[in-house]
């Protein structure tokens, strides 16, 4: 079982960002889709005009450069712009 220490990838990352990481990686991320449910948002429309903005379409929006989890689990370039990029 992985545990939280010093040596977890992204925990040198600014706090923004570690912060945007566990959210993904918890799944407790706050798509348009999830704001909709919660009575939050009018619609569950991403920007893209994809009729479900979903934590899993927004892994691969072509409005963001697409991402997996293997990227996040890694911490790698490509997780770290995605992670840029999102509004969770
Ligand atoms: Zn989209």
């Amino acid at each position: 079982m992985d545990t939280f220490s010093p040596h977890t990838p992204g925990c040198d990352l600014l706090r923004k960002t570690w912060v945007r990481l566990i959210i993904v990686n918890t799944a407790c991320a706050k798509p348009c889709f999830t704001l909709k449910h919660f009575g939050l948002r009018s619609s569950p429309n991403c920007d893209s005009l994809h009729p479900c903005q979903t934590l899993d379409h927004l892994m691969k929006c072509p409005l963001e450069a697409p991402v997996e989890f293997g990227d996040l689990k890694c911490v790698n370039a490509r997780a770290l712009e995605w992670l840029e990029q999102i509004e969770v």
